[in-house]
């Protein structure tokens, strides 16, 4: 059927147009004479018809393996498909090449992030302190010198602000409770030394300013501010020691330069979260309910822990910081279990009852530290003393209360 197409084919001329390049074409010239040629003429015109046929046939068949390969070109997927099949691990063989990978903008915003945050993390870990006293593991990036440059700083805000109302050195007040903080002291040295090695000692000055509130502290550096308002709550000597050691060994454990340190930890983190598209206001909320508060309240109760061995250490009636904590307490209405759990989350100080039950938790070995420090014949001795003499010792160490139920 080819060779017939062929044939009418070349009957239209078709050879020229279909003739390959340097190729002379067929000339289908005098098949209109063939009754008047001769017979060799004859033979040759036969012989020629034969060759234009089969180079027509060859020019179809070269045609039509032409047309098949241009339908199969259309028929391929275009060029992006064939990218995409391309499996990952041909990079590098195949004919289209990946480009180099672009992260997006909220890509790059993830990648910042958690380099800072890695960066953040191994900061945070290097600069992790054990409290040599209860082992309580904090953060802590300020040097004994900030702390105390932090501590002079709040020490001259506060002359400013009651400096026309420091009582004088020899007043009643001042001479109690400076002679009671002066035996906390005297026991503190191993602890002064503890701060960091090669600190300086801390030289302590005691101001006591007549204000009605019930308020004392000590600040980095060495100053220690007791208001006369606080006095009739401590009743007596162990009373006021229970304060003044709480406050002191807030000093001591270096609480100023853990809260300066976490101040820094909360803002980083809120600069993270807020990188990361959470709201400001509420990140800062969050990190201050689940770490500023609980830290702080921490502090506190690491401070009751370390005041009760200081005190006992110095002698005083250390079963008397539950009477004292019970009096502070005393003035506040009683709350329901439910107000109680929500100012115990949201307060900086451990709610009074629980504080009072920690107390009691850690009463046992702070009575070890009373009895290993010789207090109770040097109690016996002044309360021979008193008798002959007839006086009370006012600031003699005094013979334990029975202990608070
Ligand atoms: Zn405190």
């Amino acid at each position: 059927m080819l060779r017939q197409a062929a044939r009418r084919s070349a009957r239209g001329g078709a050879a020229r147009a279909f003739a390959p390049p340097g190729r002379t074409p067929p000339t289908l010239r005098g098949t209109a004479c063939l009754t008047t040629t001769p017979r060799r003429a004859r033979g040759d015109d036969r012989r020629r018809r034969t060759e234009q046929e089969q180079l027509l046939i060859d020019l179809l068949r070269q045609g039509a393996r032409d047309l098949q390969r241009a339908r199969a070109a259309r028929a391929a997927p275009p060029p992006s498909e064939t990218y995409r099949s391309t499996p990952p691990y041909a990079y590098g063989h195949a004919p289209h090449q990946a480009p180099p990978s672009q992260l997006t903008p909220r890509q790059q915003q993830l990648t910042i992030v958690l380099v800072l945050a890695g960066a953040g993390g191994v900061y945070y870990i290097c600069h992790l302190q054990q409290v040599p006293e209860t082992g309580r593991w904090r953060f802590l990036d300020v040097s004994i010198t900030d702390e105390d440059k932090l501590g002079r700083q709040s020490y001259e805000q506060t002359m400013q602000t009651y400096g026309n109302r420091v009582l004088s050195s020899w007043s009643p007040d001042a001479v109690r409770v400076r002679k009671v903080a002066q035996r906390i002291l005297d026991v503190c040295g191993d602890l002064d030394r503890a701060r960091a090695p090669g600190a300086p000692p801390t030289q302590w000055n005691i101001h006591v300013i007549a204000s009605p509130e019930k308020n004392a502290f000590a600040l980095p550096g060495g100053s220690i501010f007791v208001f006369t308002g606080i006095l009739p709550v401590c009743q007596n000597d162990d009373g006021l020691a229970t304060v003044l050691s709480h406050e002191i060994a807030h000093v001591l454990a270096r609480h100023p330069a853990e809260k300066m340190s976490g101040f820094t930890v909360v803002y980083a983190l809120g600069l993270l979260m807020d990188m990361l598209g959470f709201d400001i206001g509420l990140s800062r909320m969050a990190l201050n309910l689940l770490m500023s508060l609980p830290n702080s309240r921490a502090m506190e109760s690491e401070a009751d822990h370390i005041g009760l061995n200081i005190m006992a250490k110095a002698c005083f009636d250390p079963s008397q910081a539950i009477a004292f904590w019970q009096r502070m307490g005393g003035g506040t209405a009683r709350q329901g279990k439910l107000a109680e759990s929500a100012q115990s989350l949201l307060s900086t100080h451990p709610v009074d009852s629980k504080r009072v039950q920690q107390i009691q938790q850690w009463l046992p070995s702070a009575e070890q530290a009373y009895d290993g420090s010789g207090c109770a014949q040097r109690s016996a001795f002044a309360g021979t003393a008193a008798s002959l003499t007839g006086s009370t010792p006012f600031s003699m160490p005094r013979t334990r209360a029975a202990p608070a139920p």
